[in-house]
């Protein structure tokens, strides 16, 4: 059921209103596909309340269908997301088809580094590297005691053994390999400066373990999902809010990753990001009458549509804003 969403009230509407200022969609060039709930891990955070006992994944049918529907488009670039993506029992087939279209596009993994160690996922780093798969990885922390408290006892040693794995392979390294680090605060807070945070991690992660990476993305953390509910029970969900409302930059409104990617669900239905996926705001047609799926929709048609919007997208706009690639602008 949706969340935050529901409310009578869209004040994240009513704000933009205030501004004279309009979301609406450009011309898309990333198709972000979260492939189901599965993961190895429960994360305090996740906003997809993924785990390792969700049964919600991909089939093969509907991953053919996603391929025949981008092999008639020029969209450059495939964003695999999850639960862990890589669980799925279709993803090496996926991946294998999306590089071998007549135009083959890039692929992006969101992972959270862990499952790269997992038993049955051995050659899994070398696969990706073989077929130039950017990784975009979890790492909420530099510190043991953070990574450990928001995703689980022995986490960070994980993901450690993981990295150095994944720069054995090159990445992080070659440039056609990039590796690139996800932050998000352990708590109801904004992120630091992102810059600053990439300086720290970097030097960090060189001195005491010898890791390299490309870039840090620094991201906030949207009130749904699980971390809705630890807010709630915690008591501190409205106070969130606030935070977040009083930190609005217009500033961020151009740069929001749904002014340019499509999000699809398990399913392949269509959404404006994976935030509003989670929350169930699929699209519909111009009468409101058919739920729309990705083989409904003309990608050269949906320049300037309207994005659904809800309360918990000042979670995207607050500070220096916060979209797939991190922040979007200096904080206002
Ligand atoms: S945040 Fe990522 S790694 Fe953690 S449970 Fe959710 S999907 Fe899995
Ligand atoms: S949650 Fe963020 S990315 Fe999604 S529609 Fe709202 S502003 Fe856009």
């Amino acid at each position: 059921m949706p969340e935050i969403a529901v409310k009578m009230v869209n004040r994240f509407a009513e704000r933009l209103a205030r501004d004279d200022l309009q979301l609406r969609r450009a011309r898309p060039e990333i198709l972000q596909v979260n492939v189901g709930k599965l993961c190895n891990l429960t994360c305090v955070h996740c906003h997809v309340n993924a785990g390792p006992k969700r049964k919600e994944i991909m089939a093969r049918e509907t991953i053919d269908r996603i391929i025949n529907w981008l092999d008639k488009t020029n969209i450059p670039v495939v964003d695999l997301t999850g639960g862990a993506p890589e669980m799925i029992p279709d993803f090496r087939y996926f991946i294998r088809h999306i590089r071998s279209l007549r135009a083959p596009r890039h692929v992006i993994d969101r992972c959270n580094l862990t499952i790269l160690l997992e038993p049955g996922y051995e050659d899994l780093s070398e696969f990706l590297a073989n077929n130039k798969v950017e990784i975009i990885a979890s790492m909420p922390c530099y510190s043991a005691d953070n990574v450990n408290a928001q995703r689980g006892e022995g986490v960070f040693d994980g993901s450690i053994a993981a990295l150095q794995l994944l720069n054995s392979l090159g990445y992080g390294i070659d440039p056609q390999l990039p590796l690139h680090l996800v932050y998000n605060p352990v708590g109801a807070f904004l992120p630091p400066s992102q810059d600053e945070l990439e300086a720290d991690y970097k030097s960090e992660f060189k001195k005491h373990f010898g890791i390299q990476f490309n870039n840090l993305y620094a991201l906030s953390n949207l009130p749904i999902g699980r971390f809705a509910s630890y807010l709630r029970h915690s008591g501190k969900l409205e106070e969130y809010m606030e935070l977040l409302i009083h930190a609005f930059n217009p500033a961020t409104i151009d740069g929001l990753m749904c002014r340019d990617t499509i999000s699809v669900g398990w399913r392949g239905e269509v959404y404006d990001c994976d935030f509003n996926q989670q929350l169930g705001m699929q699209w519909s047609d111009d009468t409101e009458s058919k739920r729309l799926f990705l083989w409904d929709i003309d990608p050269d048609s949906i320049e300037n549509r309207e994005i659904m919007t809800g309360d918990h997208c000042f979670g995207c706009t607050a500070g220096a804003g916060s979209s797939c690639g991190g922040a979007i602008s200096s904080p206002s």
